[in-house]
């Protein structure tokens, strides 16, 4: 099957950019959201990111217009699904509400549409428990910014087949995305090799090994990471990393996970990086 009608469900930071990414090799794609206003401003998210590409000489105003052409807002989950090959949902992080919104898109959807789930960390099998398209529910997890971050990591459930995963990684490849493919384990490929890097880089800093800078430094200049592992914390901000690497701690049943008493200072004390100013960096 070649995807060619695409369902965004959550336009905000992901379904903006899993939107743009489909409508940029022909897709048409319907964005939803729980209200116009709101799907609406995801579809702005599109065109502001694409005008930041004309602005800077990288796509032209007619590439923007097309793209745009092919996105239609709208909240109305069943017209919005009803003619979908594949569905994306980039809804908030909830088991629940994923749980539900897949359960309606279901049965709504075409017989043969793909059911993927953004989700950074929740299993796909338990988003997929009880729904009648299990087979057909599988893991896209793409990053921030969707346009430009290259990675693809297709989750494969339990009861995820294989004609599912084959016809996803396709679309990928289509998107001109490096595809991976992860079981159904918890933190995925991605996070737990992330996660795992950033912990020990912090416990470093707790034990004087190197300054953050240094430590950082190393992993840029002798491994050739874009980013060390303490300033893309910051970025991706302290608060959510404690999280995930609580969460890994306790589901891999690993104690190299725990987030080391100086995350969990920086925390406290409201220290999360660079949306508040000072994490191990301080920012402007
Ligand atoms: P976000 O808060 O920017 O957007 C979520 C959108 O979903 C909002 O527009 C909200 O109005 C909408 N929404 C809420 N309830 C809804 C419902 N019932 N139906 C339809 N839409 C609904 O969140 P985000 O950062 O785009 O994250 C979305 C998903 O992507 C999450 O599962 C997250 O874990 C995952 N993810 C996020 C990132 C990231 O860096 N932000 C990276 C990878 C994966």
């Amino acid at each position: 099957m070649t995807i060619m009608n695409v369902a965004v469900l959550g336009a905000g930071t992901m379904g903006a950019g899993i939107a743009q990414v489909a409508a940029q090799v022909g897709c048409s794609v319907v964005l939803f959201d729980i209200s116009d206003d709101l799907a609406a401003r995801g579809l702005g998210r599109v065109g502001a990111f694409l005008q930041k590409g004309v602005d800077r000489g990288k796509v032209t105003a007619e590439v923007r217009e097309t793209v745009l052409g092919r996105i239609e807002a709208a909240s109305d989950l069943a017209s919005s699904v009803g003619k979908a090959d594949l569905v994306v949902e980039a809804v908030p992080e909830n088991l629940d509400l994923k749980r539900r919104i897949l359960g309606d898109v279901a049965a709504a959807a075409p017989a043969h549409a793909i059911l993927a789930t953004n989700t950074s960390s929740l299993p796909i099998s338990d988003i997929a428990r009880g729904n009648e398209a299990a087979a057909r529910i599988v893991g896209m997890h793409f990053f921030n910014p969707v346009p430009l971050m290259k990675l693809l990591e297709l989750v494969v459930g339990g009861e995820t087949a294989d004609q599912t995963t084959a016809t996803v990684r396709a679309f990928g490849e289509r998107l001109g995305k490096e595809v991976i493919t992860v079981r159904d384990a918890p933190g995925f490929a991605s996070s737990r090799l992330g996660i795992c890097l950033a912990m020990e880089a912090i416990r470093m800093v707790e034990q004087d090994v190197a300054s953050a800078e240094d430590i950082d430094r190393a992993m840029m200049f002798g491994y050739g990471h874009p980013m060390g592992p303490l300033r893309l914390t910051d970025l991706v901000g302290c608060d959510v990393r404690m999280a995930i690497a609580e969460h890994l701690a306790e589901a891999l049943d690993a104690p190299h996970f725990k987030p080391p008493a100086l995350l969990r200072k920086l925390v406290e004390e409201g220290k999360l990086g660079k949306k508040t100013g000072q994490g191990f960096y301080a920012w402007e």
